[in-house]
């Protein structure tokens, strides 16, 4: 036995075929195995009924699978549903889906705790305790489109990186899972339905230019200005405005992809008219829209959310110099799913922050 079984889903399809050849199976035995563990989402090795059980059991003996399990729902009265999903080391992890008239939407976690500290979001109050694995991500949204058939037989439309957790600083694991929500023998969802939205790191949205990342990006602004982002956003303090814009201008060169700007209005500190044209300016920079965000109250009392009227007028002021800006209402508000509100609130008070679940009884394969 080894010490430290594989976790089949960490491997890349070459590590899969070159193990099932080791374990002197015929070459299409992998593309089976690789099915199973994308496509067909076996919660375990034994669970993969077409091949055969000599096989299976020597699999098992070198590798498992560390499938997401569901653990806790909650319904809110506008149809939004946070689920509470267990790892198989005991943490867990939230997503949400969200149902509108015209989309149905998961919103998918990438770490489990977050290390930005953002003032206004609750996910900043807890530490970053690990990532995600792409399989880890990739199992929320199949979680979600399950649920979203079950309960309102429709198939989602839309995913969005917008759970806990940051997902440029995960980025390989991102990476690989929206690959893997894309691809044929996988999910099968196109990339323009994905949306990753970031902090920002300017190093790593270059990157993604690089890369010719294929899905759609948002940069979480909420200020215009240096000193208003670094006041309430400590990751500003190192990647300014100035450099996100250039790092923008990057990545829209070379993916020829539209940007949006996601701006949580709070009242009296983001909300003036001066703020909306000095965002006008870094938008007509990149060619940017706007999300313009309802704030979702977080406990502590320093923000406030932007009276309607005063949203109102901020959106106007956008739409009168050429830029999209829709504003976006908020939902799920009355189960704490609603962004910058998933906290594992439901836990125990003596672990600090994050609830730690017993691991699943030994998820053997
Ligand atoms: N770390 C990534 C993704 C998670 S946050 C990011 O920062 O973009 C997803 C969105 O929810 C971001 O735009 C974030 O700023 C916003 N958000 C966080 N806290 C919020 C709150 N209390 N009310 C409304 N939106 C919030």
């Amino acid at each position: 036995m080894n010490a430290k079984p594989i976790d089949l889903r960490e491997l890349t399809r070459e590590e899969v075929i070159a193990l099932v050849a080791e374990l002197g199976e015929k070459p299409y035995r992998a593309k089976q195995v690789w099915e199973w563990l994308w496509k067909k989402h076996a919660p375990s090795v034994e669970a993969m009924s077409d091949l055969p059980k000599a096989f299976r059991a020597a699999l098992a003996e070198r590798a498992v699978l560390r499938p997401l399990a569901m653990a806790e729902q909650q319904h809110s009265d506008d149809g939004t549903v946070k689920c509470a999903l267990r790892t198989w080391d005991g943490h867990v992890v939230e997503a949400v889906l969200i149902p509108t008239e015209e989309r149905i939407t998961a919103c998918v976690s990438c770490q489990i705790g977050c290390s930005l500290n953002c003032a206004f979001c609750a996910t900043g109050l807890l530490k970053r305790i690990r990532n995600l694995t792409a399989g880890e991500i990739v199992d929320q949204v199949v979680h979600i489109a399950r649920l979203s058939v079950e309960l309102y037989q429709r198939p989602l439309t839309n995913i969005v990186y917008m759970g806990m957790g940051e997902p440029l600083l995960n980025y390989a694991n991102v990476m690989r899972s929206t690959e893997r929500i894309n691809a044929e023998d996988g999910l099968g969802m196109s990339y323009r339905r994905i949306t990753v939205s970031t902090a920002g790191i300017a190093k790593m949205i270059r990157q993604l230019g690089d890369d010719g990342a294929k899905f759609n990006l948002a940069l979480s602004l909420h200020a215009p200005t240096d000193a208003k982002r670094s006041s309430f956003m400590p990751i500003n303090d190192s990647n300014s405005i100035a450099e996100l814009m250039g790092a923008l201008r990057h990545y829209t060169r070379l993916t020829r992809k539209d940007i949006t700007f996601e701006y949580i209005l709070f009242r009296d500190i983001n909300d003036s008219l001066e703020d909306a044209r000095d965002l006008v300016r870094l938008c007509s920079q990149v060619n940017a829209k706007v999300n313009l965000i309802e704030y979702n109250a977080t406990g502590d009392g320093r923000f406030q959310r932007s009276p309607a009227d005063r949203a109102l007028a901020f959106q106007n002021f956008l739409q009168a110099k050429g830029i999209t800006a829709r504003i976006r209402r908020s939902r799920g508000r009355d189960i704490d799913a609603a962004c910058g509100q998933l906290a594992n609130k439901n836990r125990p008070a003596e672990d600090g922050g994050e609830r730690l679940l017993k691991p699943a009884a030994a998820q053997k394969p």
